[in-house]
């Protein structure tokens, strides 16, 4: 599944590492870097989709697919160790595995609750904590959590949804308070409706509809209108800007 030897890269080529990377905003966040770089970690519990996505991309250089499932410390540690062990350095991590559960309460059972809060809170945190130290060697870093409009407004059937992405927004303020002394900066990216598998499978008619209705701009965003902010907060560009959470939702918060 993943890189084996070296890459031929040089070692103060930036490493960028991209949770939930297989498909999606991930891939397109990977695609993002790779455009200006950086060698890219691609880290996904999907291990079929993530080999087909690692020879698409057929850059085995820049690109290290591993299978891991965020929601795990050995996982998340073993992945952390065997990309530092073969890049040499951590620059950027966007948080961005996520699962998706729309339910009423009262059909929300425990056990959906626990894989969303697992993948979308628990995730976050593990990943965070196990890479920061490597950032920390490297001189700083940037992550970004991929949080949801559902993090910002509460509506029905995101009971644990909604809650695990507000969760995910504190988290983020949290870890921007501390890690920023060490010179890593931690920010949010609050995207609306993107077309993705996700999507098509929580994304019913009627929600379709819904936010068809309260967007102002009328559509979907695209998975590279997601991936040019989740690259900005990563990049220099935005050297002073840490804790904050940008919405990239068609002006659907700004509405309501
Ligand atoms: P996708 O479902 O298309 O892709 C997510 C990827 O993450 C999949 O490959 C998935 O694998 C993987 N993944 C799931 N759980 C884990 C885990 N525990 N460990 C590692 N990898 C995992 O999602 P999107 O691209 O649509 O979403 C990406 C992020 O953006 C998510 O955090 C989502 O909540 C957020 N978001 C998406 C929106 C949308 O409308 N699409 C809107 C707002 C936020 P598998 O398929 O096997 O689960």
């Amino acid at each position: 599944m993943s890189n084996s030897s070296t890459p031929s890269s040089s070692a103060s080529q930036r490493v960028a590492v991209v949770t939930g990377g297989a498909r999606g905003i991930g891939l397109e966040v990977a695609r993002w870097f790779l455009a200006r770089d950086y060698r890219v970690a691609l880290w996904d519990i999907d291990a079929e989709t993530l080999g087909r996505t690692a020879s698409e991309l057929n850059d085995a250089a820049h690109v290290l697919a591993i299978h891991c499932d965020v929601s795990q410390p050995d996982q998340v540690d073993a992945a952390t160790a065997k990309t530092e062990a073969i890049f040499g350095r951590i620059d950027a991590l966007v948080n961005n595995a996520g699962v998706a559960v729309f339910k009423p309460i009262g059909q929300t059972s425990f056990e959906d609750w626990q894989t969303v809060l697992g993948t979308n809170l628990n995730g976050p945190f593990l990943c965070t904590q196990a890479v920061a130290p490597v950032m920390k060697r490297g001189g700083g870093g940037a992550v970004v959590n991929i949080a949801s409009i559902s993090g910002l407004r509460a509506s029905t059937l995101r009971v644990a949804y909604g809650t695990s992405k507000a969760a995910l927004i504190h988290l983020t303020k949290q870890q921007a308070t501390e890690l920023g002394t060490v010179g890593i900066r931690v920010n949010a990216v609050a995207p609306g409706p993107v077309e993705t598998e996700m999507a098509k499978l929580v994304h019913s008619v009627a929600i379709r509809s819904d936010y068809h209705d309260v967007i102002p701009l009328n559509r979907y965003g695209t998975t590279e209108e997601i991936a040019n902010v989740v690259g900005f907060l990563c990049s220099d560009a935005a050297s002073y800007v840490n804790g904050q959470v940008v919405a990239a939702d068609g002006g659907f918060d700004a509405a309501g």
